[in-house]
């Protein structure tokens, strides 16, 4: 298993010292004990975390500041947070490190004229999406947690979500971003503005860094006019083959909003959470909903209606009703929730170029079969990104290891498919030893370049990503 965050050597930090941070930041938005810190140890993928010494809650970007400031003068790892829901460790606190948690920031102000939004990072996705819809206007990335994350962990990890088919993911809506570098200083990147070529990339390269970078303290983000109501389309399958091939003839020809995928399993966990009636004989279903405007959305529907039967769907059903397709999409987003009363999970998220994912799933078929492990796979289909999920009895250790050899083999064969050890989630802790095979050590050694000149002293989120 990858290092835990606990596993980072532990700091001792003075009460002397303690009483300066309280001082720095204003003692009533620092939580020192024990049991009230416990919210802020883990996020979903439960990664061994550690204890911190402090969690500060910080209301302002001057107190990150100040607290970044205190961290590097005494040599204290910092760990950013969200709103934990990440799934894979990136938020797992340090033994004795700072935590700083940006969920009291949670402004949003929507400015139409430049059709921007401007978040602070605590605020949840779904505060940003319906900001925007109250002016008419629409923020694509729909993570699945989208109920749950924040955007500030968003643009960390630079999420992805079920309609990044059609509208693209986190990086593509951010326009500018304010960060606390590790000495404390606060830069401000971009703004509202859709073009700016002047100086590199910087804004880009803060997106997706995993709080390793520094502490994104306000976001701008891009908006766009709100997308017609989408018509829906549900086909079952015999085999996970035929709908995964499906899912390349239709990305060859059409441009949904969304394809999502479902293997038998998968149904099978949920039907028996839901109980809502899915078909338990099915090899694979896919969820496809297609968004064109006008009557160029029944004919793309029906377009794909006729590709699904083509490829032998048992069963095809498609509504132009979008609270009617919106409960089809309840049984794919219930997947995690039922998923985890089975046991412990590791969680992947492996990417490949969408006419490799038939292969992807076969071999993931037959990694399951080789290490004896449960690997239901979920997958947001045509952007060729899947999840499977291993479930393990956590009390058996022979188990965990079959389970965590084949969490090992299933990025190596995304790496040999041209793919990613990490299509969303990010490489966090949980995925650490894996992103030498797939950079190569030229770009495995600029990363770290880039990482001390911006962290000199490594005390940005230590143990994750790299
Ligand atoms: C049921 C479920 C479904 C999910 N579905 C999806 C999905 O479809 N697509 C997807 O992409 N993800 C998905 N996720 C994963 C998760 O929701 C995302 O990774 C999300 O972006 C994390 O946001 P957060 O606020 O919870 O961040 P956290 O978990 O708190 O942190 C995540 C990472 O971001 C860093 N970070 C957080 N805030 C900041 C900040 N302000 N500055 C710098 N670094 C920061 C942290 O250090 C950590 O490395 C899902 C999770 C769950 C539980």
């Amino acid at each position: 298993m990858p290092p835990a965050a606990a596993s980072v050597a532990r700091v001792s930090v003075t009460d002397a010292q303690i009483a300066e941070l309280l001082e720095a930041v204003g003692a009533e938005d620092v939580v020192l004990a024990e049991p009230a810190m416990e919210a802020y140890r883990f996020d979903w993928a439960r990664t061994p975390a550690g204890m911190p010494r402090a969690v500060v809650r910080a209301r302002r970007a001057e107190q990150v500041q100040a607290a970044v400031r205190w961290a590097a003068r005494h040599g204290i790892p910092v760990v950013p947070r969200g709103a934990g829901s990440g799934l894979a460790g990136g938020s797992a606190a340090i033994d004795g490190g700072l935590t700083i948690s940006l969920d009291r920031m949670t402004e949003v102000r929507i400015d139409a004229a430049t059709r921007t939004a401007i978040a602070e990072p605590g605020a949840l996705n779904v505060d940003v999406k319906k900001a925007a819809a109250a002016h008419g206007l629409s923020y694509p990335p729909d993570p699945s947690s989208f109920e749950i994350c924040s955007i500030g962990g968003n643009v960390a990890t630079n999420a992805g979500g079920l309609c990044c088919v059609k509208y693209g993911v986190t990086s593509d809506y951010v326009l500018g971003l304010d960060v606390v570098l590790a000495d404390g200083r606060l830069i401000t990147l971009g703004g509202q503005r859709v073009k700016d070529v002047a100086g590199l990339s910087l804004t880009k390269l803060f997106v997706g860094s995993e709080g390793t970078l520094g502490i994104v303290t306000r976001v701008v983000l891009r908006l766009v006019p709100a997308p017609p109501p989408p018509a829906t389309l549900v086909a079952l399958f015999p085999t996970v083959r035929a709908a995964a091939e499906t899912v390349v003839t239709i990305g060859g020809e059409l441009r949904p909003s969304l394809v999502e995928f479902m293997d038998g399993r998968a149904i099978n966990i949920t039907e028996d959470f839901l109980g809502m009636g899915l078909d338990r004989e099915a090899g694979a279903m896919l969820v496809i909903q297609c968004d064109a405007p006008g009557p160029a959305r029944g004919a793309e529907i029906a377009r794909v209606e006729a590709l699904c039967e083509a490829a032998g769907a048992t069963e095809v059903y498609a509504t132009d009703d979008s609270e009617e397709g919106e409960a089809f999409l309840v049984a794919r987003r219930s997947f995690f929730p039922a998923t985890e009363r089975l046991g412990a999970l590791l969680i992947e998220d492996v990417g490949v170029p969408v006419p490799r994912l038939p292969e992807l799933l076969d071999g993931v078929a037959d990694i399951a079969r080789r290490h004896d492990t449960d690997i239901p796979v979920v997958a947001h289909a045509g952007d060729g990104n899947t999840h499977p999920n291993l479930i393990y009895d956590p009390k058996d250790p022979a188990a965990r290891e079959r389970a965590e050899a084949a969490f090992a083999d299933i990025m190596a064969l995304a790496i040999s498919l041209g793919g990613t050890i990490t299509g969303e989630h990010g490489v966090g802790r949980t995925k650490r030893a894996a992103l030498p095979d797939q950079l190569g050590s030229d770009v495995m050694s600029l990363n770290v370049a880039i990482k001390h000149a911006l962290d000199p002293q490594g005390l940005l989120n230590p143990g994750a990503a790299f």
